[in-house]
């Protein structure tokens, strides 16, 4: 069942605010504001965001941003890296775009005041899996997201052009004529307001909270995906949730995620009994692919009848580990665990949103008026497995053409606006009242039973059954509040995620089927689109 109405509440334009703008950015993470950044002086843009800006995917980000700095590394290597992850679902054109800006890009933010980690005078370069070279710049050690953003978001605040408005949950897209024309927001205390803009830039992040497990912050619920669908823009290989293979699994911790850079640097991956099982798994043993990992885990996992498995590190110089993990180190203290000598527990994690509203190598998306950047796009970069760092990569560069884009198109259309006869009735279901926390709770846990890092039909289906079930009676109703709009939103993501999952018959990349364990490039060397 999809949703019975275009939109998940009423409104109308009297009873409704208004609100005019040339360019509406939603989300302000490191795609939405760099999107912000790129449009003229001349242009009004007004950022929106749900929660405090500090609250974003971007602001998370540990290990650093992908791309080629050192004299040793060439162009070609990272195009190449990036296409072999991407296990033949890449769009070259797109790769070698992504790549090549990359430079330009990451001297824009240090030009702008990023402290990204130096050595010898230079920025210092790490190597990540998936690498074939060091090029990963980053901040504060583990801390990159937190100094990108520090620096982008101060970039924004002197931008007299730029309003930033926090505390401003997008609810639906509005649409009139084929064409996206702003959207409908909710104000922290609850009353709506209609913004309308002449282009609108879609840049709400992923949505690794459909899972119980996740790396990602409470703001990724995939709002932005599931609003684009309402409207009717394309969305596309949504079975592709990358996992990361080493989330903290401790009870009350918020699923901290344990950096790959972990592994990286000598850390062991050791079952209950303290064996070191990915020896036995893949000749690169704890520096295989991420997915190679994660699939890696949850069999041991099943193995042992154990619900994680643990990272290592005692083994290593205790005085090169803690200033090279600071933050690792802060969090896994405040659980009393020293990470120089006690086994951490980890588990696999909803990490990266691969799929999402489709994009053109622009960031237009398929609905006029409307464009789109970073984690909820499907851009064609990551094809069915990211590169670690790609994506901040992602968001600055396809951000910063979603920014040009938007405000070429706004600079043609005629100032005076005349507001559309936009507006939303219905019936809504009122015959019990829904806990819709408990719902989240129970889609989430299914989530990672039987849509988690490896699946089959049997799991998928059920997971469709429940989830049909669930969207029957939370969807025909109207909810006045964030939680209940964020249920929506997540089922309707559960939704289409399941979808494709059953339909892809094969597996690839983060795609993993254990009812069709090979790759199957005659068939299934396409993308899918959402229906
Ligand atoms: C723990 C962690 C570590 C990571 N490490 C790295 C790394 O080292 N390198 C790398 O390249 N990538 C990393 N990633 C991935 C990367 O951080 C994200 O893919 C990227 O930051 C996404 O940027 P974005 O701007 O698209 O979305 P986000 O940064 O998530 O921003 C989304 C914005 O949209 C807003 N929003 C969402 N819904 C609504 C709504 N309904 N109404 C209004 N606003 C809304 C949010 O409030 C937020 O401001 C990591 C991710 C996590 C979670």
């Amino acid at each position: 069942m999809t949703s019975p109405h275009r939109y998940l509440v009423q409104f109308g334009p009297k009873q409704t605010s208004h609100l005019f703008t040339d360019i509406l950015v939603i989300g302000a993470g490191i795609a939405g504001l760099r999107a912000a950044l790129e449009v003229p002086p001349e242009l009004d843009v007004l950022v929106v965001t749900k929660d405090s800006i500090q609250q974003s995917n971007s602001s998370y980000a540990q290990g650093g941003i992908a791309g080629v700095l050192s004299p040793e590394d060439r162009f070609e290597n990272h195009i190449e890296d990036t296409l072999t992850a991407g296990a033949g679902l890449c769009d070259r054109e797109v790769v070698e775009m992504v790549v090549r800006e990359a430079p330009e890009q990451i001297n824009d933010l240090v030009r702008w005041g990023t402290s990204f980690d130096v050595e010898d005078g230079q920025l210092a370069l790490t190597r990540e899996g998936g690498h074939s070279h060091r090029r990963i710049v980053h901040a504060l050690g583990d801390a990159t997201g937190h100094e990108v953003m520090r620096a982008i978001i101060d970039r924004a605040r002197q931008a007299h052009n730029i309003t930033l408005s926090d505390n401003m949950f997008t609810i639906d897209l509005l649409t009139h004529d084929g064409a996206c024309v702003g959207a409908i927001v909710c104000r922290l205390g609850g009353d709506k307001l209609l913004i309308w803009a002449k282009q609108t830039i879609l840049a709400s992040g992923g949505c690794g909270r459909v899972y119980r497990e996740t790396t990602n912050p409470p703001v990724a619920t995939g709002d932005g995906m599931a609003a684009a669908y309402r409207a009717g823009a394309e969305l596309r290989d949504m079975e592709f949730m990358q996992f990361h293979p080493t989330v903290l699994y401790v009870a009350g911790s918020g699923r901290f995620l344990i950096s790959e850079a972990v592994r990286g640097e000598g850390a062991y991956l050791r079952d209950k009994n303290g064996e070191r099982f990915m020896v036995a798994e893949d000749p690169r043993a704890e520096l295989a692919p991420r997915d190679v990992v994660a699939q890696a885990i949850v069999r041991c996992m099943d193995r042992t009848q154990h619900p994680n498995v643990y990272l290592d590190l005692s083994h290593l110089d205790p005085a090169k580990v803690r200033p090279r993990f600071p933050g690792i180190d802060k969090v896994c203290r405040s659980f009393g665990l020293d990470i120089t000598c006690d086994r951490i527990p980890v588990r696999p994690g909803a990490h990266y949103m691969i799929g999402g509203v489709t994009v053109d190598a622009h960031g237009r998306t398929t609905l006029s008026g409307l464009w789109a950047a970073g984690e909820v796009t499907s851009s064609g970069l990551h094809g069915a497995n990211r590169l670690a760092s790609n994506s901040l990569l992602e968001g600055l560069v396809f951000g910063a053409s979603c920014g040009r884009g938007a405000a070429e198109a706004a600079a043609q259309m005629p100032d005076s606006f005349t507001v559309p006869p936009v507006r939303c009735r219905f019936e809504p279901e009122t015959a019990w009242v829904l806990d819709a926390a408990d719902v989240t709770n129970s889609l989430r846990s299914m989530m990672v039973r039987k849509m988690g890092v490896v699946r089959d039909r049997a799991g998928l289906k059920e997971a469709e059954r429940d989830v049909e079930f669930w969207c029957r009676y939370a969807l025909a109703r109207e909810f006045h509040d964030r939680a209940g709009w964020e249920l929506q939103n997540l089922l309707t993501i559960a939704r289409l995620m399941i979808g494709a999952a059953l339909k892809r018959e094969e597996s690839r990349g983060v795609h993993f089927r254990r009812d069709f364990p090979n790759r199957d490039d005659a068939s299934w060397r396409r993308h899918l689109n959402c229906s």
